[in-house]
């Protein structure tokens, strides 16, 4: 696994993807659109020609489980699950897969345009611009300690780790400029913290913090702002959307070869700090307090150091997409072909969520346009959604 990962980046940061997966550019996709409880989603057989993936296979782990994707990265679906596996690194998807009647899966518009895309093709992320600011936020200070267990204080392991990635960062990048958002115990509020931003250049927010839940629960995970669900107004925050999922996907993902950490996934979450930051941001979980060997190792100067050398090579990676410098493979504008307006599937309110009867889908080739999510409808119901502070 940690292989397949590491030739997955290795061919990112060699100039874009290979051929096999090049936008279907002269043969336009024919998209099938279905909503299903007012949200718009797409077969994942239009994923596959569009990316020219191989044919969908069924994992040998689950019949269940659809896998496709070329011999550097594979995607793999299950149908229900809120999550999705890319090349090795899990992703919680913003709407649940569906399957239809015929048992064809069904992913979202949104998640293919907001988070798939974004981690298969980072070059084309919106506002690809040189980095040349890294704000750090190591989480909490001076009164308050964050998460405190009998082996750790949050607030002293992200200020820790937060100083190594600096000289790390200082190191790797030279003529990058990085900000803290507090020195240590001076604690800002978070407006303090937004307002940092103001007049620095091109600049990305990483927020650090230890997690805390059951005690049998570990690992790392990294958050962005969630999509603004159907019908719900955008926030500063999303008009990174496709950023933020490249910086938090080359962030986790370097967390999780370098660390060997357990693989809590790139996440969405509403924290009111990530909807109202206006640039790319992330907020990592570096591990849990509340698990006694997590915790303990998360402790060590050793380990931290290994934690912000994880975090200094995937915001490099990111850094290095980012630039438009960063050869492309290719060389027309980005663009995700729009499909048509869903036509909504007839599904027995009893049977909702699950799409298995959504029987009617229209079929017209897109045109092609910005990418935009444009889904209506209910509003997203994932596990992250609930609005909290950081
Ligand atoms: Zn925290």
């Amino acid at each position: 696994m940690i292989l397949s990962r590491r030739i997955f980046f290795l061919f990112l940061l060699l100039g874009g993807l290979p051929a096999g997966i090049l936008p279907a550019v002269a043969n336009a996709t024919a998209w099938v659109s279905t909503e299903v409880n007012g949200v718009s989603y797409l077969p994942l057989e239009n994923l596959r020609s569009f990316y020219k993936f191989t044919p969908l296979q069924r994992s040998a782990r689950s019949k269940a489980l659809a896998i496709i994707g070329n011999k550097d990265v594979r995607l793999e679906f299950g149908p229900g699950l809120r999550e999705l596996n890319i090349g090795g690194t899990r992703c919680t998807l913003t709407h649940p897969v569906q399957s239809d009647a015929k048992g064809d899966y069904l992913i979202s518009r949104t998640d293919m345009v907001k988070l798939i895309d974004p981690i298969l093709r980072p070059t084309y992320i919106q506002g690809r611009q040189v980095v040349r600011t890294i704000i750090l936020d190591p989480g909490h200070g001076g009164h308050d300690v964050g998460v405190q267990t009998p082996w750790i204080r949050e607030a002293d392991c992200t200020q820790l780790v937060a100083a190594k990635l600096r000289d790390e960062l200082a190191r790797r990048l030279p003529n990058v400029k990085i900000l803290f958002t507090h020195e240590k115990n001076q604690p800002r509020s978070e407006q303090q913290r937004i307002d940092i931003l103001s007049g620095v250049e091109a600049p990305i927010f990483i927020s650090l913090h230890l997690n805390s839940g059951r005690s049998d629960v570990q690992g790392v995970e990294t958050y962005t702002a969630a999509p603004a669900a159907p019908g719900e107004k955008p926030r500063p925050g999303n008009v990174y959307d496709t950023a933020n999922t490249a910086l938090a996907y080359a962030i986790q993902t370097a967390l999780i070869n370098g660390t060997e950490a357990k693989d809590g996934g790139c996440r969405r979450a509403r924290y009111s700090l990530l909807n109202s930051l206006n640039c790319p941001s992330v907020s990592v979980e570096l591990g849990y307090a509340t698990h006694e060997e997590e915790a303990k190792k998360l402790a060590t100067a050793e380990y931290q150091t290994k934690l912000a050398q994880a975090l200094a090579e995937g915001i490099c990676n990111y850094a290095r997409m980012a630039d438009p410098a960063t050869k492309l493979a290719f060389i027309e504008p980005p663009q995700v072909e729009e499909p048509p307006t869903p036509v909504k599937a007839d599904l027995p309110a009893a049977k909702a969520p699950n799409a298995k009867k959504a029987t009617k889908r229209t079929k017209a080739t897109s045109t092609r346009s910005t990418r935009k999510s444009t889904t209506k409808g209910k509003k997203g119901t994932q596990r992250s959604s609930k609005k909290r502070r950081r």
